[in-house]
Parts: C-alpha cells; sequence; structure tokens
C-alpha cells in the first residue's frame, strides 16, 4: 500500500487504474481504525478492484467545543491495518492540502439535515458535506462506501452526489458491532472500563424500543420511556432518541410495515457521545 499526500499523487493512481480498465471504490476515514472501518475496505475490494482509504481528521465538521484536539490520531497503525486489510492506496493529506490559504466554499445539504445530528450539531454536516464533495472529486473512484451507523451521513452524501452531479456511487455498508452490540466507534476509546460497560446498555434499550414500535406501540412514548432507561443506566444525557423514516427522516407517528424506518440515538456518556441506528421491522 503506498501512501500518497497530495490530489496529484492520488488522481495518478486512480486516473492509472481506470486507463488499464479497473475499477475503485473510496473510504473515507477520519483514523482511529477499528473492524467497522476495515469492513468498509473489505467491501469496497468485493466492489471493486482497487480501494483507496483516505484518512483525514476534518476540522470543519467539528464545533469549538467538540473533540477535534481529542480525536485519536496515530496515521502508522491506520496504515498497518489498511495494509493488511488489502487497501491498494492510502490517501493522508496535510490540512493545507484540503483547505489551502484563501480556501472559501461551502456546502450546504438542506432539509436532511434539520434532524438528529444536524439538529444537535449545528455545522456538522455542512463540514461533512464540504469534505465528502472535495473527497469524492479528488479520488474520482467509481464507489465511494459509507458505514451505516451514520445513517444521517449517508442520506446526506447522496443528496449531495445526485444534486452536484457526482458520478460516484455511494454504497452503504452495516454497521459492525462489538460482542454485546455496541456500535464500534473511534470514540469508544474515550470510554472508561466502567463506562464501556454502562454502554452496553444503548443497543439493548434500542432493540427493544425498535421492537415495541414495531408491535405497535406509539413512538413518542416509547421513545420517551427508553429515553429514561438510557439515563437511569447511567448515560449522561440523551440528544435524541427517535423513530423516523429512513429514507426521508421524517418523524414517524405509528409504525407502518410500509415505510421503511428506523431508531436513532446519540446519547454522552463520560467524553464520548454515541450514535447509533436501527431498523425498526417486526
Ligand atoms: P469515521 O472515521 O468515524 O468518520 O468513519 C468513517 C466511515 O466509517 C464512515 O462511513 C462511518 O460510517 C464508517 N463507520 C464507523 N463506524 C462504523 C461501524 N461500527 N460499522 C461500519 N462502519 C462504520
Amino acid at each position: 500500500m503506498e501512501t500518497v499526500r497530495t490530489v496529484a499523487d492520488l488522481r495518478a493512481h486512480t486516473s492509472r487504474w481506470r486507463i488499464q480498465g479497473l475499477t475503485s471504490a473510496v473510504v473515507p476515514t477520519m483514523g482511529g481504525l477499528h473492524d467497522g472501518h476495515i469492513s468498509l475496505v473489505r467491501r469496497g475490494l468485493a466492489e471493486a478492484d482497487r480501494v483507496v482509504a483516505t484518512l483525514f481528521v476534518n476540522p470543519t465538521q467539528f464545533s469549538p467545543s467538540e473533540d477535534l484536539d481529542a480525536y485519536p490520531r496515530d496515521e502508522a497503525r491506520d496504515a498497518a491495518m489498511l495494509q493488511e486489510a488489502g487497501c491498494h492506496v492510502l490517501f493522508a493529506p496535510p490540512l493545507d492540502v484540503m483547505y489551502p490559504p484563501g480556501f472559501a466554499t461551502e456546502v450546504r445539504v438542506t432539509g436532511l439535515t434539520d434532524h438528529l445530528c444536524g439538529a444537535t450539531r449545528p455545522g456538522h454536516f455542512d463540514g461533512v458535506s464540504q469534505v465528502v464533495t472535495k473527497l469524492l472529486n479528488q479520488a474520482q473512484t467509481d464507489l465511494a462506501i459509507f458505514g451505516e451507523k451514520d445513517w444521517q451521513q449517508i442520506a446526506v452524501v447522496r443528496q449531495l452526489a445526485r444534486d452536484l452531479d457526482i458520478p460516484t456511487r455511494i454504497v452503504n455498508a452495516p454497521t459492525v458491532r462489538d460482542g454485546d452490540g455496541l456500535a464500534m466507534s473511534s470514540r469508544n476509546r474515550y470510554l472508561t472500563d466502567e463506562q464501556r460497560a454502562i454502554a452496553s446498555a444503548l443497543p439493548r434499550i434500542m432493540q427493544d424500543t425498535a421492537r415495541q414500535i414495531a408491535a405497535g406501540a406509539a413512538p413518542a412514548t416509547t421513545t420517551a420511556a427508553a429515553t429514561e432507561a438510557l439515563l437511569a443506566a447511567g448515560f449522561a444525557g440523551v440528544d435524541y432518541l427517535e423513530a423516523r423514516a429512513a429514507d426521508t427522516l421524517t418523524a414517524i407517528e405509528r409504525f407502518d410495515p410500509a415505510i421503511a424506518s428506523r431508531l436513532f440515538v446519540a446519547a454522552h456518556l463520560g467524553q464520548a457521545r454515541l450514535i447509533d441506528n436501527i431498523a425498526i421491522a417486526p
């Protein structure tokens, strides 16, 4: 695996692959890699001939009060994991390659970003949209692979790719979980052992709640009770716990098997803000 740091060096690979008739996939990451990220690389390898992973902790998607400085950074470890997984190229640009002096363009997806993390992390999806638009244009791969753990992010990326005529096909990959069901996340490493034990309540309560809603319980009362259960389990706060349509992200009043729906959560535990989402299905 070769590591490249400039757009020209990245495109030297992807354009050569295209000339050779090889397909390619890009896997955007912020590092702190775990098996969830590696599953995206494997999905890329299953769907394309060549895979590029990107490693860039994008400052524009963090608010001043968030964990940009604390975010895990260990490029050597991440590169070793990617190489082991069979990734072909790592694109790890420095800040001034992504945002050189004079950079002045914003990218904002409206509507989908009104809810969930869009409402609780103002500006977050503007930063995500900005960096993903750049990464897709920089890499010019056939596919881009994103994890369903960040469901709203995938919805936003699909919308911007459609609206901006970016030809890259956006592919979803399922959430990879630890043995107790907790979604793997770079931020799980902020948890102490005690907090990690408390965190296992999150997937359990999510599953129970989704099952009750699928069985006909009203989402509003069911999610209110589940929020109390999370707080009782030791979570410090719940930004949201909501049932929404999977595509449009509009709130659902009742479960309707004809409309794919999901349960979305963001909750605080210690230094970590954990997010997850699961299907609501009978
Ligand atoms: P991040 O490095 O957290 O920005 O995530 C990079 C990509 O990995 C995004 O597409 C995430 O949705 C995906 N990802 C993160 N955690 C998981 C997981 N547990 N399972 C699958 N994909 C994940």
